[in-house]
């Protein structure tokens, strides 16, 4: 799935949108806070891919520094190694990349700074700002009381400013096991805010770490790491998701306490959920490990490695990033939005080509059986300078089985037997005759054609009401088309039922194979990764699989039948 990932900028797509974030950050570059500058940063946990979710606070954080003249930093806040890996790492810079990001020369690490938070830790201490307690994780649980009732204070919180030095360090040095003591900040049991009633700085892990080895057996905890990496690395606007809200008064009362020389500031926005999927990181593992889909690119899944898989080019994401904005207030966003952004860059740039998915022969009896033509085919009608190919004809056709009903209802202006129509680029044909096996199955249609009609014209204008996709027989080429519709059958499968687990929502019909479809020759030489559309079927891209099984596999990105468009039109979306 190795796309080629290039680390250009992106063309910056200008946004009239002004979000209650960008007011925030235009008033502080009014008042020339920070000498004018702007720096954010993209802050992700290495232990998972990144999903559709990330890519809004990527294109907001990257979007921001870029409009307001700034930089944004790429930091892996990875303060935690029983989960993380290199392997995430890795994925993680290159899913980045691919949207279309660059963060130059600012890569970096909170593990990085585990010696200076150290130090931030001892100055806690010798303010009289932290602790060494040796309550167990469950006591501290007891101990911090409820929303509606105050917590209690540790027997050990007053501990004398040099015992918590000795102790501290005693931790670092790995003279205690795991979980027999940790650090904790000294502020206020009482106060009705959770997050500050003494919360855990440091806890011990005999775990070694993807980047420091087993250097550390002491970890800091995300607030602790996280406030202090922005003000380490000059964040200016500190852009996190709603949850971290109640989260900010510890945020700040980690750099007040110790009088830093910078404070960056923090704001939060609401993260993106979309319907029929999830968009939690602890869930998309359990669809991986458990193996209910192919793996963190399986192209039904949300993560940005399975989008691009599935063919979704980096502009349409970024593009509904920007027309969903960001709020203050969580919501649950269509996923038909994200599908329409899809189309609309597909439509412009995506070749046309033409292919069978559920192949019947058709044979065109009065069509010399040694003619071969090169029909003369549009690449782009949105694109007069994608030109033209050619696409070759005969006797013997692959037309859509759906195309033909033997008894067609009311409504059904395609093929059926007596009536002419269109094939798209070639000729008119009319169905003789049908052929049928033994046990009744239509196998084949014999038709005859107008070779007056060339190139589907109609020189005495008469009317076909339907035209109709094809390849020709003896010239298409093989191809395996994987289908997919949505991982789950219920918009929010999440918080579809009390006590139901997600997975019971899955769609068992998200993945259909078409082992056996034809397309068009002109398709063998297109390269894993490439996107065109198949006329009438949908847009496509050629899965990198196809290297591996010697035969062309490809994907189905989108259909062609736009729902947004639909709702657009009727004025029930804003
Ligand atoms: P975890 O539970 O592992 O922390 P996470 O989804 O928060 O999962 P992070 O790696 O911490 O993952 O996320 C990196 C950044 O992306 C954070 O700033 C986070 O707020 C943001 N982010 C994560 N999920 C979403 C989402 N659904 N919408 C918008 N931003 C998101
Ligand atoms: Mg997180």
């Amino acid at each position: 799935m190795n796309e080629q990932v290039s680390a250009t900028s992106p063309t910056v797509e200008t946004t009239a949108v002004r979000d209650f974030i960008r007011e925030i950050i235009a008033e502080d570059v009014r008042q020339g806070k920070n000498g004018g500058r702007v720096v954010t940063r993209f802050p992700p946990e290495p232990n998972g891919y990144l999903h559709i979710g990330h890519a809004k606070s990527i294109c907001l954080n990257f979007g921001v520094a870029q409009e307001f003249g700034g930089v944004c930093h790429m930091r892996f806040d990875d303060t935690n190694p029983e989960k993380e890996d290199k392997e995430y790492v890795e994925a993680i810079l290159q899913d980045v990349r691919w949207l279309g990001y660059d963060w130059g020369d600012r890569l970096f690490f909170a593990s990085d700074y585990f010696e200076q938070l150290y130090g931030f830790a001892v100055e806690l201490i010798r303010r009289g700002k932290a602790y060494v307690c040796h309550l167990s994780t469950e006591e501290i649980r007891q101990y911090r009381g409820t929303l509606t009732e105050p917590g209690r204070e540790s027997p050990y919180r007053n501990r004398s400013i040099e015992e918590n030095l000795r102790l501290f360090a005693d931790m670092r040095a790995g003279k205690f096991r795991e979980g027999e003591c940790v650090l904790r900040a000294k502020i206020d049991m009482a106060s009705p805010n959770l997050n500050l009633r003494d919360p855990v700085l440091y806890r011990i892990k005999y775990v070694p770490h993807h980047r420091t080895g087993t250097q550390w057996c002491i970890y800091p905890m995300y607030d602790f790491a996280h406030a202090l990496s922005d003000m380490i690395e000059g964040i200016t606007h500190s852009l996190c998701t709603l949850e971290f809200e109640d989260h900010r008064p510890l945020y700040d009362w980690i750099l007040d306490t110790l009088e830093t020389p910078h404070h960056p500031r923090q704001i939060e926005f609401a993260r993106l959920n979309l319907s029929y999927t999830v968009l939690s990181k602890r869930k998309l593992i359990e669809l991986v490990e458990g193996g209910y889909v192919r793996g963190w690119d399986d192209p039904r899944l949300p993560t940005l490695a399975g989008l691009r898989r599935r063919g979704v080019p980096p502009e349409a994401i970024r593009d509904f990033c920007r027309r969903i904005g960001v709020a203050k207030r969580d919501s649950l966003v269509d996923i038909a939005l994200l599908e329409h952004c899809i189309r609309e860059d597909l439509n412009r740039r995506a070749p046309r080509f033409m292919g069978v998915l559920r192949p019947l022969k058709v044979v065109i009896e009065n069509y010399p059986a040694d003619l071969v033509e090169e029909m003369e085919a549009i690449n782009n009608p949105e694109d007069p300078s994608a030109g033209t190919r050619k696409v070759p004809f005969s006797r013997e056709l692959w037309i859509e089985a759906d195309d033909f009903r033997e008894n067609p209802p009311k409504k059904f202006f395609r093929l059926a037997p007596g009536r002419e129509v269109r094939l798209r680029y070639g000729y008119l044909i009319t169905c003789r005759d049908v052929v049928k096996n033994r046990d009744g199955e239509i196998v084949e249609l014999r038709c005859t054609y107008d070779p007056a009609t060339r190139g589907g014209e109609t020189p005495d204008g008469r009317k076909v009401k339907a035209t109709l996709h094809w390849v020709s027989a003896a010239h298409a080429i093989p191809a395996e088309v994987r289908l997919y519709d949505r991982l789950f059958t219920v918009e929010n499968p999440a918080a579809e039922k009390e006590g139901v687990d997600y997975k019971n929502f899955l769609n068992p019909r998200s993945l259909e194979v078409v082992a056996n479809a034809w397309v068009e020759p002109n398709l063998g030489k297109l390269r894993p990764g490439d996107r065109f559309q198949l006329e009438r079927l949908g847009y496509f891209c050629v899965d990198p699989d196809s290297e591996i099984c010697g035969k062309l596999v490809l994907n189905r990105t989108v259909t062609l039948k736009d729902t947004w468009a639909r709702l657009e039109q009727r004025g029930l979306v804003d």
